[in-house]
């Protein structure tokens, strides 16, 4: 035996899944893939999405036929399967997240200035501003009516639709904003998005002081309650997300990379569901459980340190679990927090350290740890939980990587993977690599994604 040989390098997805039936499966899931992403822009819409695809596969809100999914809110979803196995052994857990970053509507949003009436904002997530001006955007979510009733908002998406868009101030005058560094240069309250510009017109032979004050705001104003039943006050009890119009698109000549807003965590999302629908006769019972919140920070009734995923466990320890505990299934649970890596940045290398950054196209990416300074906020995974998993992708034939987020004291990041680990489950970070992670067109590799289904298909059925 050489030394050589004992080296180790990831190896490039595409030479792995060369096969003719690998590559169909591949062009038929990133169909699938597409249109989702083109689709489900906010929680709400991710989480209904994957509810209906569950329905059609027999999954209901009882745990009687060993599928459920049971929804919080409409923005978390908890689904299980059970498996063959005593529930005692453990569960098999996919975490992932529905919400992504965007541009929520104020709760007063509604501002009229000189020939515009635009919808003031408060930015979701970690955005950089300045990617979100001069471009379409479309307008998804909720109102709630006083009568108790939901509006459902999807407009800018449709060919005939509207867009609406935030303007970005002149190259010719920028001259001083050019010297400023980008986080003064973009101020959160210039993410104004521009709604309306016709004023509203008073009828022939009104006098001239009936004339309304803020004549563009009321003419939207107009607009919103004849056309859409909104009222202004409406816009209090409403969850409105601006984010990029328009269809997730292939990249490139090759068409090997997708193109679309919300890749972070939607990939992981849908590659997840994907593998659990395709999984046969589970051995171990297997759930996936879907969080909204994380982007910023976990908190709330739908986010990750919320209590609902422990009263799901609960409610199906009592369901499936023959007297045991809860608390038992959840020591015993093997779990992935499947979340986007940072793909090495081809124009930005300076920033990863190349040894330890994940490259598009290599399969999904194990991260060990997040958090920043020192893995400081890092629940960190097990080294025999990571050995385990490595050795059954390695005995699958699964490509697999892993890496750490950019270079130590370069910044970091955070995943759901410590809110698992909290209840003692082996935990472990895994998911494919994005570029311009966070910005309103992330990229991913189409193999990376066929690599992800394969992975957790392969962690599901273990
Ligand atoms: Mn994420
Ligand atoms: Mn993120």
């Amino acid at each position: 035996m050489t030394t050589e040989s004992s080296a180790y390098s990831p190896k490039n997805a595409w030479e792995v899944y060369t096969k003719p039936e690998d590559r169909d499966a591949m062009k038929a899931l990133v169909c699938r893939y597409l249109a989702f992403l083109t689709k489900c822009k906010t929680e709400r819409e991710t989480i209904a999405y994957v509810q209906k695809r569950l329905a059609e596969a027999g999954f209901s809100e009882s745990f009687e036929h060993g599928k459920v999914m049971l929804p919080m809110r409409g923005k978390s979803l908890f689904v299980a399967r059970r498996g063959t196995a005593p529930l005692a052994r453990g569960v098999h857990l996919i975490a992932a997240h529905a919400d992504t970053p965007r541009l929520d509507f104020k709760q007063r949003p509604l501002v009229e200035q000189p020939t515009v009436a635009q919808a003031k904002t408060h930015y979701y997530g970690g955005i950089r501003k300045y990617q979100w001006l001069a471009r379409p955007l479309a307008l998804h979510g909720v109102l709630v009516k006083e009568d108790g009733s939901l509006v459902t908002v999807t407009l800018g998406e449709a060919e005939t639709d509207p867009v609406f868009t935030i303007a970005d101030l002149l190259p010719h005058l920028a001259q001083k904003q050019n010297l400023q560094s980008v986080a003064d240069a973009f101020e959160g309250e210039k993410l104004n998005i521009i709604l309306g510009h016709s004023p509203l017109v008073p009828a022939a032979g009104t006098e001239a002081d009936e004339k309304p004050k803020e004549a563009v705001k009321s003419r939207l104003l107009d607009i919103l309650l004849h056309s859409y039943n909104i009222a202004e006050e409406d816009f209090v009890s409403a969850e409105l997300q601006a984010v990029p119009a328009g269809a997730a698109r292939l990249v490139g000549f090759d068409r090997a990379l997708v193109g679309g807003y919300g890749q972070d965590d939607r990939i992981c999302v849908f590659t997840a569901l994907e593998a659990l629908l395709a999984v046969e006769e589970p051995h171990s019972t297997i759930a996936l459980m879907l969080w909204d919140k994380e982007e910023i920070g976990s908190d709330g009734a739908t986010g990750a340190s919320s209590r609902f995923m422990q009263y799901c466990f609960e409610d199906m320890a009592e369901a499936w679990g023959e007297g045991q505990r809860a608390a038992h299934i959840m020591l015993q649970s093997k779990a992935l927090s499947a979340d986007v890596q940072a793909a090495l940045d081809p124009d930005f290398q300076e920033i990863h350290e190349k040894q330890n950054a994940a490259l598009l196209g290599y399969g999904p990416c194990f991260s060990k740890f997040t958090g920043s300074r020192g893995k400081y906020g890092a629940s960190e995974a097990d080294a025999e939980f990571l050995g385990w998993m490595r050795s059954l992708y390695n005995s699958k034939g699964i490509p697999w990587q892993i890496a750490e987020l950019g270079k130590v004291d370069h910044g970091g990041g955070g995943t759901v993977a410590l809110f698992l680990a909290a209840y003692g489950m082996h935990v472990i970070d895994l998911g494919p690599a994005v570029l311009s992670m966070h910005s309103p067109f992330e990229l991913a590799s189409v193999v990376d994604i066929y690599a992800s289904v394969q992975a957790f298909k392969a962690f599901y059925a273990a």
